[in-house]
């Protein structure tokens, strides 16, 4: 049983000039309550996060590494596993399979974890987590943190459905842990 998390605007507070260094790291209120509930509950856990960041020149992996390491551990500060992150510093410009609304991430994730697809599922506040976690066959959420709330007013793709629409990953939570698929 794993869940896929996406990092900024969902665990952390998103900028709009990205979280470049780990003074820029701030945890969203009940995030890691959150994630501690997942882990109590018996899910595996792995943050799939697009960080071009990187591949712009504004962070190296190092620093990356620094951010993702504190991030794991003040989750398990917190009573939360996160056993992998996992990260794809492309430049929005020159995009692979693994940059989300690709579902390459996501797909590795799966097959690291040795999930099924169908009930596995991501929360994401961008269009571009849903997009890959459809395009991999998962169920998403929609969080209305980050940039989630500018998302729905720009108006969802037909094809994408979240199970649901949540105030932020508590909720999204709440509802997964009472209806799981
Ligand atoms: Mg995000």
């Amino acid at each position: 049983m794993l869940v896929l998390l996406d990092r900024d605007g969902v665990i952390n507070v998103d900028r709009p000039d990205a979280v470049k260094s780990l003074d820029e790291f701030r945890f969203i209120e009940g995030s890691l309550e959150a994630i501690a509930r997942l882990t109590h509950a018996g899910y595996r856990l792995a943050v799939v996060t697009n960080q071009s960041v990187v591949g712009r020149g504004l962070l190296s992996e190092e620093g990356l590494q620094q951010i993702h390491d504190y991030l794991v551990h003040a989750a398990a500060h917190a009573g939360g596993i996160i056993e992998r992150v996992y990260y794809c510093p492309d430049h929005p410009d020159r995009p692979t399979q693994r940059r989300k609304p690709a579902p390459g991430m996501v797909l590795e994730a799966l097959a690291d974890f040795e999930a099924e697809a169908a009930c596995t599922p991501m929360i994401g506040d961008a269009l571009r987590d849903l997009q890959a976690a459809h395009a991999a066959g998962c169920p998403y959420y929609l969080v209305r943190t980050g940039v989630g709330e500018a998302a729905l007013v720009a108006g969802l793709p037909d094809e994408i459905v979240p199970r649901a629409i949540c105030s932020n990953l508590s909720e999204a939570v709440q509802h997964w842990l009472q209806n799981p698929l």
